[in-house]
């Protein structure tokens, strides 16, 4: 099979599908592989690297969406991209096609076989594609969290592990999930006072025996965010209730009892924030005050560190691209029903039930 890999072209996107050890690993599953001159160049993996591997670098994105039998990405594709895509071919990446209904449109009228990342599923019941961006969220939140808390950039000036004779900063993780675990292993890490919230019992009985007395789980209510949201120096908003927008659990009140200069990262932006305060930023200009607390909230934090979250992604996408090469798109997903329930869009059809229900398509 042939896979191409084109340059991202959505603003300040400097991942990419495929890492030259990507390129390795289907070269020596003899399928052949195309890579767009320059197309990880940003991040450090320049041409010679691809080459090495036994890419063949193309000049331009066009020439690989007519040569490649199967597409490998990172962001969801562009217009002039959808309109590239043909009846057969199959793209592999994040689409997020809910709520956008122009790509839906326009990934419909390919007739193409699209792959989405973010709802392949897993044995465990956990979302393996989407897994790696979340820890990448997770672990940047608290040092994100951690230079906003310096005096210089609006913060209370507080050093997060504190020093010998200096009690360290409290750390408030709201949501238990994998942003929220790979937070605390930061926060714990770094000496800080930890506490984490979650709703779930069995989640914070893992967290209890894994942290091992290294943090505090309390099991969360609205009266627990009243009594601890007023000590903290910092909270990260890690949430989610899967297709739904985050609960607003800190609300317009909350953000008044804070600290002067304490900080807050919402990570669940992305799903609307789970701060009453809270609007998306860019990492251009992340943070913004309301009521003396900082506020951080980077819709896409995994784009900040694009060389590690090129890396993170495509250990997770490599098997499976792996597979839809040797065995074919349409055997892969016969075999393989995680795979399957990746499948959102085949040959002019919604094959992504939530999707089809949230755009009005047939299903
Ligand atoms: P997850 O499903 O692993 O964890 C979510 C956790 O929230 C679960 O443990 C759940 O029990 C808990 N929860 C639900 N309701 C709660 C409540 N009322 N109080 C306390 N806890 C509650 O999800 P995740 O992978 O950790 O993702 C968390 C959020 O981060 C999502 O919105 C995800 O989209 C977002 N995210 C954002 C970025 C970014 O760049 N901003 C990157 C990756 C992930």
């Amino acid at each position: 099979m042939i896979i191409g890999v084109p340059k991202e072209i959505k603003n300040h996107e400097y991942r990419i599908g495929l890492t030259p050890a990507g390129v390795k690993e289907l070269i020596v599953n003899g399928h052949e592989v195309i890579v767009e001159n320059n197309g990880g160049a940003a991040i450090g993996f320049d041409n010679e690297q691809y080459i090495a591997a036994g890419a063949k670098i193309i000049d331009t994105a066009a020439e690989i969406f007519a040569t490649a039998d199967m597409i490998i990405k990172v962001k969801e594709p562009q217009p002039n991209e959808c309109k590239m895509l043909r009846p057969g071919q199959v793209l592999f990446t994040y689409l997020h096609l809910a709520p956008d209904p122009k790509q839906t449109e326009l990934l419909v009228a390919s007739g193409a076989t699209c792959i989405a990342y973010e709802t392949v599923t897993s044995a465990t019941g956990g979302l393996p594609l989407l897994a790696p961006m979340s820890e990448v969220a997770g672990r940047m939140s608290i040092q994100a969290g951690a230079h906003a808390l310096e005096k210089a950039q609006g913060g209370l000036g507080a050093l997060l592990g504190g020093v010998p004779g200096v009690a360290p900063a409290k750390v408030l993780i709201v949501g238990g999930g994998v942003v929220g675990t790979q937070a605390a292993r930061m926060a714990v890490g770094m000496g800080a006072d930890v506490t984490i919230l979650d709703r779930s019992l069995p989640r914070l009985r893992q967290l209890d025996t894994e942290f091992d007395g290294r943090l505090k789980t309390v099991y969360s209510t609205a009266d627990a965010m009243d009594q601890l949201i007023v000590d903290a120096d910092l909270v990260i908003g890690a949430v989610l209730i899967p297709g739904a927008a985050a609960p607003k659990l800190v609300t317009k009140e909350h953000i008044k009892m804070m600290k002067k200069g304490s900080v807050i990262v919402d990570v669940a932006i992305d799903q609307g924030g789970c701060f009453e305060t809270s609007k998306a930023t860019t990492h251009q200009d992340p943070t913004y005050v309301v009521d003396d607390v900082v506020h951080y909230c980077v819709a896409n934090m995994p784009g900040g560190v694009a060389r590690t979250s090129t890396l993170a992604l495509t250990n997770a996408t490599m098997p499976f691209a792996v597979t839809l090469a040797n065995k074919g798109a349409k055997q892969a997903m016969l075999d393989d029903v995680h795979l399957l329930n990746g499948l959102n869009v085949l040959g002019g059809k919604i094959t992504y039930k939530p999707v089809a229900d949230v755009l009005g398509y047939e299903y």
